[in-house]
């Protein structure tokens, strides 16, 4: 690729995986530069919809994507005491025929694997912890922990909620505590036989919380994320134990199910759920960021890694259109076309932060009549979301 435009990409989650993906497809000479000694994603569920499932598909994945994904046949919201379906939105063909590809389930880690293999290994780098960023005139250059450093035309920062990369172009600010806590675990299916589950994407909605569970790794387990909400925050870490029994007490008076799903699991694990306002910038000169470095957002609706994955679309299609010659202009104008979208997704996630805790009263049969009414024609309902192509930018216009 002697001549080729070349990148580094400072992060090797599933959004830094994807955008060196799109990158290398676009011709750019990729290296990623990842802080761990291995690439790892936490034991945790994560559904990918048809807007970045169709993007990976066209990257060539469909085969090991088809192999570990799980695709539910419809999403359900259910009322949290009674258990009664809210809604009922068909997946299944009907988002295959609507959209051009399936809305998945995955197990975390089968995702990141499928990802890893896409890249040639060679332009992964691990144990590598970024800790600055300059740039000069006609380069950027990441310098790392261990003293090295590397130039290219281009850094990308996907280096997560707390960017090394972000803190250079934006100063230090720390993420918001949401006043919302999720316990997650991961139930062997077959502990819950008991409940014959139908293979669905399940939210069950109720005052102060909210329930959500779908089966993940080729239906051989059921994943679960249960939030309720906290006054104050003391850690932040994908590994920290929960308690079973504050779990269940977090969900008293909640259907059977719940609390049988959280049974089912050895262990729970406590998240404290951060998002960040939406930023003033992603970019300067040749140094950007994508995913939860620029919009890390609450999961409520399961679209973190999704728009991780259109940024690296977008970006991919952008250096592709500008040509190496105009970085700064390609970074400008992927820019501009992202944050709009990404800041809508990002409140409405905080949006239904509120609207699936209410308390039950007026404004909760309000919700549940709209979800209802939603749920009449799903193909509408999802086509801002769903039918949005990343990749397809029409002109170059910063
Ligand atoms: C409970 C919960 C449920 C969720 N469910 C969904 C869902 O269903 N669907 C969905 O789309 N999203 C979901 N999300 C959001 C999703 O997990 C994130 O948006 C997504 O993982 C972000 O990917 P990323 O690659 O941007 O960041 P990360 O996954 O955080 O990856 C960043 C990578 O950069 C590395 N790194 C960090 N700092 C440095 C450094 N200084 N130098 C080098 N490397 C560095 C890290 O080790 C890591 O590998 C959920 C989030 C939560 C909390």
């Amino acid at each position: 690729m002697t001549n080729s435009m070349t990148a580094a990409v400072i992060g090797g989650g599933i959004g830094g995986m994807a955008a060196a993906i799109a990158l290398l497809r676009a011709g750019v000479d990729v290296q990623v530069y990842e802080q761990a000694p291995e690439q790892k994603e936490v034991g945790a569920g994560i559904q990918i919809s048809p807007n970045a499932s169709r993007l990976l598909y066209r990257y060539g994945l469909e085969t090991p994507l088809e192999k570990c994904g799980v695709k539910p046949v419809a999403i359900e919201r259910r009322r949290w005491q009674d258990g009664r379906v809210l809604s009922r939105v068909p997946m299944g063909e009907t988002v295959v025929g609507a959209f051009g590809a399936p809305y998945f389930h995955f197990h975390r880690a089968d995702l990141l694997a499928v990802l890893v293999a896409g890249l040639p290994g060679d332009r992964v780098h691990t144990g590598k912890r970024c800790t600055g960023v300059t740039q000069q005139v006609d380069d950027a250059t990441a310098h790392f922990e261990d003293g090295t450093s590397i130039t290219a035309d281009l850094v990308v920062g996907a280096d997560g909620i707390r960017s090394a990369v972000r803190t250079v172009l934006l100063g230090p600010e720390k993420p918001r505590f949401s006043g919302h806590v999720a316990y997650r675990g991961l139930a062997p299916a077959e502990r819950l036989r008991h409940l014959d589950l139908e293979r669905l994407s399940t939210a069950w909605l109720g005052p102060g919380g909210h329930f959500v569970h779908y089966f993940v790794a080729g239906g051989r387990y059921v994943n679960f994320v249960a939030v309720t909400e906290e006054d104050t925050w003391t850690r932040e870490s994908w590994t920290d134990l929960g308690n079973l029994e504050d779990a269940h007490a977090a969900f008293t008076g909640w259907h059977r199910q719940v609390h049988a799903i959280i049974d089912a699991v050895d262990a729970t694990y406590k998240w404290w759920l951060h998002d960040r306002n939406p930023l003033p910038k992603w970019s300067e000169g040749r140094v950007t960021l994508l995913g939860d470095a620029c919009h890390a957002m609450l999961p409520y609706m399961a679209q973190g890694a999704v728009q991780s994955i259109e940024d690296g679309a977008t970006l991919a299609a952008c250096l592709k259109m500008a040509g190496r010659a105009r970085v700064p202009e390609a970074l400008r104008c992927y820019e501009v076309l992202r944050m709009p979208r990404v800041t809508r997704v990002q409140e409405m996630a905080r949006g239904n932060a509120v609207g699936f805790h209410l308390p039950d009263g007026p404004e909760q049969e309000k919700r549940d009549a709209a979800l209802s009414a939603a749920a009449q024609d799903p193909v509408k309902a999802f086509t801002a979301l769903y039918g949005h192509d990343a990749e397809a930018i029409d002109s170059f216009n910063t």
